[in-house]
């Protein structure tokens, strides 16, 4: 089946025709390890863990490379603060984000190339610029881009770097650049730093952007598929790798389809480290369970900005507590005497609903709206005593299929008594039925047994009453 997704080069939807039919070769900014990642960065990395999983369930075999950004002034100054010793301060945060990313179920990477693993990789390209006359040398500074030989630059973002004057180009602030958007690609080391030697380059240690192309023309040369990233990297990050690949080999597009995921808000505001309102992946893991948080960062669309909140993370457990409820609960009945065909029906229509949804730009926001029409038709069968052997078998096999592919399906089982769940069906069936006096009645029932019910947009949330 095609795959059709928004391209940020081309401004359109098209279908996903790799260089080579069946073999993807993907590619996503990943993490400077210096501190724990945040609820903000999850999300980019979530975002794109499903979508690797789609493209192989569509066939595709998918080679999803992430890059480990282990050298860079914000690695050297946390170190230093520390009395640490760079490197070794980045292989700690390193094996905390692999960690965190285990943690919530992000399984689909195939590789994690680091930046120091690639150096001979990134002089090269660094040299291949030079001698092509993209770059040049600042004494005691560094090799920069020279922007000006890349007239292209800004296709992606539609903004023109040149002279552009933005708080990322800063970094590079030397004051002897020839243009204000040129990038360093080669930093000569300052004393204490860590360096790698070079005769030709003088002793240094990459850019910001060099990195990325280094490892990618490594691994896959210098033209690939698919690569990936939060929106805030579009520009000038995106834009700069564009210009070293395609001015290095001449070829062109370096990367057929551009992926920009959405930022995570609080308050419309980004989340972020700079904003100071950030809540690090372990923070959440503590308080929601990994599919909570799952199903969270993928209720929006991955373009659209998603609003983070308390309420938000409820309505997201409430979700899965009825997932999880549903299937206990299929899992332990004995099979009826009555088999419902229209349920069966319903789940492979459902199953369509949900492929279409995801082959129509990953569309995860509609794909969820579909589970819950037929997690609603599954619970009034179950009350029904209408789940026989065939529609059982059916809505298994529909729940191993949304958690091989989301991720979003919990193994520790229900968690209510069963008296307690029954009511909550009950009063659930009567809402939808908009028989609200029973409804009411039934929420008296289960105040009365230490029972709150919370009504969300996936369901009622229950919690036990905090004794006050
Ligand atoms: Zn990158």
């Amino acid at each position: 089946m095609p795959v059709n997704l928004y391209n940020s080069l081309t401004r359109k939807v098209g279908t996903l025709t790799p260089r080579t039919e069946g073999t993807v070769h993907m590619f996503v900014c990943g993490p400077t390890v210096f501190d724990f990642i945040h609820v903000g960065n999850a999300r980019t990395f979530t975002i794109f863990d499903v979508i690797a999983k789609w493209l192989r369930y569509r066939g595709h075999e998918v080679t999803y490379l992430q890059n480990i950004t282990d050298i860079d002034d914000k690695i050297i100054r946390r170190a230093a603060e520390q009395g640490r010793e760079p490197l070794e301060y980045a292989r700690e945060f390193e094996q905390h984000y692999r960690d965190d990313m285990q943690s919530l179920g992000n399984t689909a990477v195939s590789q994690y190339p680091r930046a120091t693993d690639h150096i001979e990789q990134v002089k090269a390209q660094v040299k291949t610029l030079i001698a092509k006359g993209h770059a040049y040398l600042i004494d005691g500074d560094g090799w920069y881009y020279d922007l000006a030989t890349f007239p292209d630059y800004g296709k992606l973002s539609g903004r023109t770097g040149l002279q552009a004057d933005d708080a990322v180009s800063r970094i590079d602030d030397s004051e002897k650049k020839r243009n204000t958007g040129d990038f360093a690609l080669w930093k000569l080391s300052k004393p204490g730093e860590p360096s790698w030697d070079d005769p030709e380059l003088g002793a240094g240690r990459p850019g910001w952007h060099i990195e990325d192309t280094a490892i990618t023309e490594h691994y896959f040369g210098p033209q690939y598929d698919l690569h990936g990233g939060a929106m805030d990297l579009k520009f000038p990050h995106h834009e700069a790798e564009i210009a070293q690949q395609e001015a290095a080999s001449g070829l062109v597009p370096f990367v057929r389809y551009w992926m920009h995921a959405g930022f995570l808000q609080i308050d419309q505001k980004r989340m972020g480290k700079s904003m100071g309102n950030m809540l690090s992946v372990r923070e959440a893991l503590a308080k929601w369970s990994p599919e909570t948080i799952r199903f969270f960062l993928l209720s929006g669309h991955y373009r659209a900005p998603l609003d983070f909140s308390e309420s938000a993370l409820d309505a997201a457990h409430a979700a899965i507590q009825r997932i999880t409820e549903l299937l206990t609960k299929i899992q332990t009945l004995p099979p009826s005497e009555k088999d419902d065909s229209a349920l069966v029906q319903i789940i492979a229509e459902t199953r369509h609903a949900v492929e279409d949804a995801m082959d129509n730009d990953f569309n995860t926001a509609a794909a969820f709206g579909a589970v819950f029409a037929l997690v609603s038709a599954a619970n009034k069968a179950v009350t029904e005593q209408r789940i026989g052997t065939e529609s059982g078998a059916a809505l298994r096999a529909f729940f191993a299929f949304l958690s091989e592919q989301f991720g979003i399906i919990a193994t520790g089982g229900a968690s209510l008594p069963e008296t307690v769940q029954s009511l909550v069906n009950e009063r659930q069936l009567a809402r939808e039925q908009k028989d609200f006096a029973t409804a009411d009645q039934l929420r008296d029932q289960l105040a009365q047994l230490g029972y709150v019910v919370d009504d969300t947009s996936y369901g009622p949330l229950v919690k036990k009453k905090v004794q006050s």
